[in-house]
């Protein structure tokens, strides 16, 4: 599903192709294959695209809390490398499988989240898909037509792209929403209205099933093959219903688990609707006896309250009884695996939140200088990189004397002495250029794109700054100069020539007498009288 430029291994497309096929299982295992190898070479990029794949298809399989773990873990690598609009997609599936847990709230934060994120990149499939899930989210929330109206706006981008295995995708949840608006005017007593949308659902739900089934795509086809057939039960179209049900068990490959018990207790539904009910009764308890191996509880107790009606329908009172009670015991069962799933999160959630902390330390340390907070030696290479080929300016900045400052007033105020030097600097620049510390005493200015006469007085401006600086609260007579050294290049000069010329002119500065600015390589009057080394050019 990946878009935004990443390189995928010939795994990942196995695992992309088995997705698509349904065979989701083994989808999640070639996208673990990959990730560990990205894990390997540091690929973070290939790491959070595997992570995106393998919370979705933990989603297909039904294991939504797998899911979540690798949703979360996936927003917060894509974060780490400034990547929106997949960040905006792990959040996307991260609202879809929230919902699946049945945290609502959850859901609507992380999905209203991954709308916005999506909309501010120029990525619109990502868009699609994160309006999607704010529409599925929506329309759980009894605000269906909300849901709608995103939902519509999906499958137009998808049209447009002409995305089929989307569009199959987003018409299936137009489907749902209709579904749910038809629910909702019947809570509302308008049933005409009720049942136009649920024809409209029913009509969405079979132009899914003709385009998941055009581009193979396994998983909305039976999900869009079982809704329809949920939604002609309730019309009274059993015949329908249950030959698409028929459709759904010929299908080549085996579904999910969370499929296949889906697709029993709608069976059974059907059955019950249809009049059969001992055949409904036998498919509810092939449901619930597959939930309870597999110890899905949600499933175990949507299967058990169906066959509490169906025995209600047959007239054994005794059995529907007994079967009440097990309802019971799974409900209170399923409530307590609720809570567990809220603290799982919870849990899940602040040790994301921890790592991307502690990542993003991690960062900032690397390219930091610890003693000032600006930029540290590998960070000003790294603007050097960024910038090469453009015209820059280079400046090289060294405190004058300052061995005995340090002798004078101690290494403390030395400390303190840098940490203002590299203030002041920071704020004369100000958004005109970097400012970095190479090591020691010794500091640099970038200037990308600057003139020769600005980048001289924004130094100028610099020593003028410092020299004019009241020390005195540092150290008693405490004074502080600096000499510098500047070079300017059209981009035709590479960076390390321009930083030799940077240091020979400002060795030139020093021998002038220090306090100054040198910009040119010619001879430098001597200004300061009691300087009685004789300028010597390099
Ligand atoms: P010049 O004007 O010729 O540059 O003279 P200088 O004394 O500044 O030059 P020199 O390179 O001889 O001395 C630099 C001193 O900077 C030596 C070292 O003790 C001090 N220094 C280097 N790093 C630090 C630091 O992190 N903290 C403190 N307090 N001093 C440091
Ligand atoms: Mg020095
Ligand atoms: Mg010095």
């Amino acid at each position: 599903m990946s878009v935004t430029g990443i390189a995928f291994d010939d795994t990942f497309t196995l695992g992309a192709r088995l997705l698509r096929a349904g065979q989701s299982d083994e989808a999640l295992e070639a996208f673990r294959i990959v990730y560990i190898k990205a894990e390997a070479d540091k690929n973070i990029g290939l790491m959070a695209a595997c992570l995106n794949e393998m919370a979705w298809s933990s989603y297909r399989m039904g294991d939504a809390e797998q899911g979540i773990e690798y949703a979360m873990a996936a927003k917060w690598r894509w974060r780490s490398v400034d990547n929106a609009a997949e960040q905006a997609r792990a959040l996307a599936i991260e609202a879809i499988l929230f919902l699946d847990l049945g945290f609502s709230d959850e859901a609507y934060t992380s999905a209203h989240a991954a709308v916005e994120l999506a909309q501010s990149t120029e990525f619109e499939s990502v868009q699609a898909f994160a309006l999607n899930a704010k529409g599925i989210v929506l329309a759980v929330c009894h605000e269906a037509q909300m849901g709608i109206d995103l939902l519509e706006h999906a499958i137009k981008i998808a049209a447009r792209q002409r995305n089929i295995a989307a569009q199959a995708y987003y018409l299936l949840n137009l489907g749902f929403c209709h579904a749910k608006l038809a629910e909702e005017l019947i809570a509302q007593s308008q049933p005409e209205g009720a049942a136009d949308e649920s024809r409209i659902a029913t009509e969405m739900s079979a132009l899914a099933v003709d385009l998941a089934e055009r581009v193979g795509d396994q998983w909305t086809l039976r999900t869009a093959l079982s809704n329809s057939a949920e939604l002609l039960a309730t019309q009274g179209r059993h015949c329908l219903a249950l030959e698409l049900l028929e459709r759904f068990s010929g299908l080549a490959v085996l579904p999910g688990t969370g499929l296949r018990i889906h697709f029993l207790y709608t069976l059974s539904d059907v059955l019950l609707r249809s009049g059969q009910v001992d055949k409904a009764y036998s498919t509810a308890s092939e449901a619930l006896a597959l939930a309870e191996h597999c110890q899905l509880i949600d499933h175990q107790v949507n299967a058990a309250i169906k066959l509490v009606e169906i025995l209600e329908k047959l007239g054994d009172t005794r059995a529907a009884f007994a079967m009440h009670r097990r309802y019971h015991a799974l409900y209170v069962r399923q409530s307590g695996d609720t809570a567990r799933r809220r603290a799982r999160i919870e849990e899940i959630r602040s040790e994301t939140d921890r790592l991307r902390d502690y990542a993003s330390a991690l960062a900032d340390q690397i390219l930091c200088d610890p003693l000032t907070g600006i930029a540290n030696r590998r960070s000003f290479d790294q603007i050097l990189s960024r910038l090469a080929g453009s015209p820059i300016a280079i400046a090289m900045v060294d405190l004058d004397l300052f061995k005995a400052i340090n002798d004078q007033f101690s290494h403390i105020v030395g400390d303190s002495v840098l940490q203002r030097v590299a203030k002041i600097m920071v704020s004369q620049i100000g958004p005109h250029g970097h400012v970095a510390r190479l090591g020691g005493e010794e500091f640099t200015l970038i200037f990308p794109d600057a003139a020769e006469a600005s980048a001289a007085a924004f130094c100028e401006g610099v020593r003028i700054a410092i020299a004019s600086t009241d020390w005195s609260d540092l150290g008693e007579g405490l004074s502080v100069t600096v000499s510098i050294g500047l070079a300017v290049g059209r981009g035709e000069v590479p960076s390390g020539l321009l930083l030799q010329m940077a240091d020979r002119r400002l060795y030139m500065a020093k021998a002038a007498g220090r306090d100054r600015v040198v910009s040119q390589d010619a001879p430098v009057l001597v200004r300061d009288s009691a300087e009685t080394r004789k300028l010597s050019i390099a």
